[in-house]
Formats: C-alpha cells, structure tokens, sequence
C-alpha cells in the first residue's frame, strides 16, 4: 500500500536524510518507510527528499576502507572510532538501494543518495566503488579529523580532544580536508560545510576559513548544503553561517536545503526557516538531482 502523495509545486528540498540513528544498525529499509518520510516532509512544506544513508554504514564499503584509521597513531580516541566503525559497518548497500529504486519508480518524491566521508588518498576508489550504483546525489562530508570524530558531541573523551587538538589547528585541518574533497571530485554537494563548529568551538578569525571552503566549492563547481541541524547541537547555529552562505552567494555556488534526520522525527526540520533564511541572502532557487546531475528548482 502506497501513500497518495498530493502534488505541490517543488519548493524545499529536504536533501540530507538518515534512515537511521546511530546505534541502531543491522535494520533495512522498507518502502512503507521510506513512503512515511515522504509524507512528514509534504506535511512540512517539502516536495522532494533525498535519502543519504552514510556510506561507512555498508558492509561492502568495510571490505576496502574499513581500518582507514589504523595509518594513525594509537591513541583512546582512535579506539573510539575504531569501535564506532565496527558498530556501523553492517548495512547492506544493494538492499537499501534497491528500495530506494522501488519506492522512486512507485512514484514517492525521494532521491538516491549516500553522504559520504573523505578517507585521504582513497577517494578514487570510493568514487569507483560509488560509479557502480545509480546515485542521484552524493554529499561530501567531514566528520573525522584524521582518527579523530570531533563531532562526538555525546563522548567526553572525544570533545576532551579539542584541548589536544586545538581550535586553531582543528579548524585548519577541517578546512583542509574539506578544500580535498572537493578537489576530489567524487561527491555533489559539500554538506553542513560548517560542521567544524558543532561544538560551539571558533577560531580568531572564522572568516579565513570561510573564505577557502567557499572558494573550494566554487573552484569545484559543487552545491553547498543549507542545514537545520546545527539548531539541534550545542553551537545552536544553522549550517553555514550567514558569512558564509553569503560568501556561497557571491561566488555563484548553488545550494540544496537539508535537514540531516537520523530517523523520522526530523524530517524537514525547521524548514520554513531554512527557506527565508536562503532567501534573506538572495538565493530564488535550490539544486535538485538527478543522476549526479543538478536541476533549478525555484524556491
Ligand atoms: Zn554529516
Ligand atoms: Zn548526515
């Protein structure tokens, strides 16, 4: 049994979704699922969705980039993430992109995606691995300094590892990492390009480091993703910043609009506010996709 889905005129995106949360894992998806979530986004103003499980959460993909964090040194937050990865790395990929096809040809408005990580060095090989697969729209996304997940915003020894770390230092690596990514060519959208912030954690001078990673997806020809989910994490700021959506304006980088749900309850999230917040810096319209390749959609 399918939803009737009413058809509006397309105007938010909610093109960041988890199917879900950390922790729950060996689950897999169903269409009646995947037809719930179309329905809480049109009840909150949005036309189409896109489901971007995280990559890592496939069994396939730990057969050649699980251990990624084994190149660095031993340390208690390297044990974090490696366990972290274990717990994650069970999902099947032909299943869950098998419903996705399935629920997209009974004609749900939802989009193929995946959100995927930089692993520094194996990026042709995940974009090799991804070619295989009928995406529509991959997110790039840096949650990971080295062996270090320093959005763990929930475990002490992780954000005790911004001491360590530095802000200063962190905030160049991100970038970095970030500015390679998008060279890398291997995803769509740079997703929450902000998420360095997470933690309410800000350098001198943030604007340097907003002004690279505008470059970079403008360099790279990328759309940038506008997200709810910093509301809902201890900075309380929207991803990006206005500094930096402005900054995306200017150079012409197109956008999508995201809520980042790790499960039902936030789909669409805050999307009302999403919508004039892009709108109070100038942007008319958002990137859909299809088949890797972005389309106009008017806000
Ligand atoms: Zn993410
Ligand atoms: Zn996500």
């Amino acid at each position: 049994m399918f939803l009737t889905i009413t058809l509006y005129d397309i105007s938010v995106l909610d093109y960041h979704l988890h199917l879900w949360p950390h922790g729950q894992r060996d689950k897999s998806p169903t269409i009646d699922e995947l037809a719930r979530y179309c329905e809480a986004a049109q009840k909150n103003g949005v036309q189409e969705i896109a489901i971007t499980e995280h990559l890592f959460r496939f069994r396939q993909v730990d057969a050649f980039l699980g251990g990624f964090f084994n190149q660095y040194p031993d340390s208690p937050v390297r044990s974090i993430m490696e366990h972290y990865w274990s717990e994650h790395a069970r999902a099947d990929l032909d299943t869950y992109v098998e419903v996705a096809l399935e629920a997209k040809s009974a004609g749900l408005p939802i989009v193929l995606g995946m959100e995927v990580d930089y692993y520094p060095g194996k990026m042709h090989q995940v974009s090799e691995f991804l070619a295989g697969y009928p995406f529509d729209v991959l997110l790039g996304s840096i949650h990971w300094l080295g062996a270090w997940p320093f959005d763990h915003i929930s475990d002490p020894v992780i954000m005790a590892e911004w001491d360590t770390y530095g802000i200063e230092n962190a905030w160049e690596s991100y970038t970095r990492s970030l500015e390679e990514l998008a060279d890398s060519g291997a995803v769509d959208v740079l997703a929450h390009p902000d998420l360095v912030k997470v933690a309410g954690h800000f350098p001198q001078v943030p604007q340097e480091f907003y002004d690279r990673m505008a470059e970079a997806a403008r360099d790279s020809k990328l759309s940038a993703e506008v997200s709810s989910a910093g509301w809902r994490k201890p900075v309380e700021q929207v991803y990006p910043d206005p500094y930096l959506l402005r900054k995306f304006f200017e150079y012409g980088v197109p956008i999508t609009t995201a809520s980042d749900s790790h499960g039902i309850a936030d789909v669409a999230y805050r999307a009302e506010e999403i919508k004039s917040y892009v709108s109070s810096i100038g942007y008319r319209s958002l990137s859909g996709f299809r088949d890797r390749k972005s389309y106009l959609v008017e806000l």
